[in-house]
This record gives structure tokens, sequence and C-alpha cells, in this order.
């Protein structure tokens, strides 16, 4: 994967940009690519820790035989060329933050807000956020609400917070295996719980992990959480259910379940443009949305004939970018050109 110089700390100064992306799934990465070579600076907003949204998070080790002028690349492979592309036009990555609200400002210019805080302010607006947002799914435990955000968490933000605590990691996948290697060090002691002896997370992991637990540094319980003990959202112990029925209290303090992640649409239904069924409806001649100025391209938009196809997405970023630009230059004559002939295209892209 390619270096992505990742904001992170919280801005308290907005960060202005030309265009606002919200999501780094493969069409918001290659809209990079179409507003650069219209001298429009971009920044990308993801809720994931990693630009490439499905690709990166759904299916990195798949072959895709349907990207054109490749007969076959991986998800990952597919984002790794996308950063690639996208690299001389020197995009802001502002990753693991969620934008939560999107309101015009009285000049007509865009306000964003994410839940870390920052604040953008852009010209125009590309909403990219595929199925929308990757949530978390929380595990059937009863009452485990209550210590959400304050003893249960669904991702690490900050491995400080989980230094000197009795740790609880639930899961068997790739997250729960990768955290426990990780926060190991720092934890006070560390249980991994899952419901079967056998890991899907790569073998490499589950074999360190198997290593820490034969050196003592880790407990290992086979079960399910079906308990939670404490109060005003201070955890306590975990009661962990076997297949057999039988239950064992696990002392913990801090319990981190892992249990994969589901697409909701989230914040974008606030922000007053029209929707169809959880789709953004656009045009197809610039695929703007109800409101002037903020545009949908990927999976999120609809119009007849949609195809959630990555190849679509790419071809309504190169519209979409078209359009964006009489908005940033309303006086600017565009004149269409090839890469493979304009000699301007070709030092915006730092090959001569
Ligand atoms: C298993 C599988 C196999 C597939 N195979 C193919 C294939 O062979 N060929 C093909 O063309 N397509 C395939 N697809 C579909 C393809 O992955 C999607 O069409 C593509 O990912 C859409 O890209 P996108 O950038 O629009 O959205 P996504 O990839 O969904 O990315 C959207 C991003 O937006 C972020 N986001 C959403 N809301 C917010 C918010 N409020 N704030 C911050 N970030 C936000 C999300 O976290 C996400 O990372 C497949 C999909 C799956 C699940």
């Amino acid at each position: 994967m390619n270096d992505v110089s990742v904001s992170a700390t919280n801005a308290t100064e907005a960060i202005e940009k030309d265009v606002v992306i919200v999501g780094a799934g493969p069409v918001g990465l290659f809209a990079v690519f179409e507003l650069g070579l219209l001298d429009l600076n971009a920044a990308l907003i993801d809720i994931l820790d990693k630009p490439g949204g499905q690709c990166a998070e759904l299916y990195p080790e798949k072959p895709i035989y349907d990207i054109p002028g490749f007969p076959v690349v991986t998800g990952d492979g597919l984002v790794d060329k996308l950063m690639e592309q996208i690299k001389p036009f020197n995009p802001t990555f502002h990753l693991g933050r969620m934008v939560e609200t999107l309101q015009r400002l009285p000049d007509g210019r865009f306000r964003l807000t994410t839940d870390m805080d920052d604040t953008f302010i852009c010209k125009v607006v590309v909403i990219a956020a595929g199925g929308g947002s990757f949530q978390p799914k929380r595990p059937p435990v009863p009452g485990i609400e209550a210590y959400e955000g304050t003893s249960v968490f669904y991702s690490v933000r900050r491995m400080e917070e989980f230094r000197d605590h009795d740790l609880l990691i639930v899961g068997g996948g790739d997250s729960a295996l990768d955290w426990t290697l990780n926060l190991q060090p720092l934890a006070k002691s560390l249980t991994l719980v899952h419901r079967r002896d056998e890991f899907r997370a790569a073998p490499d992991s589950v074999n360190k992990m198997k290593a820490l637990l034969a050196d003592g540094k880790i407990r290992f319980q086979l079960g399910q959480v079906s308990g939670l003990r404490g109060g005003d959202g201070q955890l306590s112990a975990a009661t962990v259910k076997d297949s057999k029925g039988y239950e064992t209290d696990v002392a913990c303090t801090r319990m981190l379940p892992f249990f994969g992640l589901t697409m909701k649409l989230g914040p974008v239904a606030n922000w007053g443009i029209n929707l169809d069924e959880n789709l953004i409806p656009v045009d197809t001649e610039r695929f703007e949305t109800s409101e002037p100025g903020i545009f949908a391209i990927g999976d999120i938009n609809t119009y007849p004939g949609k195809l959630k196809l990555i190849l679509c997405g790419f071809h309504e970023a190169a519209l979409m970018a078209q359009a964006a630009v009489h908005i940033v230059y309303p006086e600017k004559r565009i004149v269409f050109q090839y890469t493979t002939s304009s000699s301007s295209l070709q030092k915006k892209l730092g090959v001569i």
C-alpha cells in the first residue's frame, strides 16, 4: 500500500479546499485524478482508517476481472494503483472520521464537520459514500449499549486509552487478532474470546497469538460473551458461555468486540439532499444532486440504468469534474485535452 499522509490531529482551524470528497473508495480516489487534471485540489474524508472503500475492506484479496485495462486485479491491487495515479495531485487524506454535517454558507460555499471535530470549507462537495458508512456490528449481548463509548469500543483510535486495563477482545478475524498482538504489551491483562478454536485471521497473526498464549502473556476463552457486569458505564467483568452452556466470568475493564462491519447510509440522510430509497438521484450530464454544487458519484447515486460497478463510477467522476470546474472557476474557459498529447496535462502529472 502506498503511503498516505493522514491528518493525525483534530484541526482547530477550518481546512479549505476547492473540493471535499466524502468517501475514499475507488470512485472517490479516481475523482481526485479527474479534478486534478482541471486544477481542482481535493480533500478525501473516510470513516475507515485506510483508503479503498469496499475494495479494501470487503474483498482486498479477491480478483476483479472487469476493470478496463486490467484483465485481473485484486481489491488491494486496484487501490494501490489508484493511489499511485493520484499522487501527483497530492490530495489530503482525513481518515478514521465520519462526515456528520454539511451546510451551505451564506457566501455559497460549503461547510462540513466530522465526528472528530474537523471543519472543512469548500466550493464543491462530492459525495462518493458508496453504500454509506461502514459501522461496526454490535454483538447480541444484553445491556451492552450502557457500556459503549466508556468501556466497550468497536475500534481503537488511540492505543494509550487501553494501557493498564484488563482487556477482553472478542472475535477471530484479522481485527481481533491484530489488536490482540498490538495491545498485549500495553494491557494489564488480555483475554481473547472466540466461539471456535479456529481463526479466520492471517496465519501469521494466529501463530503469533498462539506464541503469546504459550508464554502465558494472554489468556484464551472459548465461547461467546453472554452478559456484562459493572455500573455507570464502567465494566468489571464479562460472562462467557461455552457451547455446552457452562458460564465463566472474566474480569475486564475494557472490551473490544470485532464482529465485522455493516454499511448504513448514516449522516448523508440528514444533509437536505433528495433521496430515493437511500440513494441520491443525480442527472447523467453532471452527476449533481438536488443541491447545486453537491455531486454524487459511485454506488451512492441512482439514475435510469445505473450499474453499481467501479467502471461506471470512474465515468461519473470524469463528467462530474467537468461540471465542478465551472463552479470553482466560473470565468475559466475549459479546453478539452487528452493526457496522451497535452503537455499541460503531462506537466500536472509530473511526467515531463
Ligand atoms: C464482494 C464484492 C465484490 C465486488 N466485485 C466487483 C467487481 O468485480 N467489479 C466491480 O466493478 N465492482 C465490484 N463490486 C462493487 C464495488 O466494490 C463498488 O461498486 C465500489 O466499491 C463502489 O465504490 P465507491 O467509491 O462508490 O464506494 P465504496 O467503495 O463503498 O466507498 C465509499 C466510502 O465512503 C465512506 N463513507 C461513507 N459515508 C461516509 C461519511 N459520512 N463520512 C466519511 N466517509 C464515509 C465509506 O467508509 C467507504 O469507505 C464488488 C463489491 C463487493 C462487496
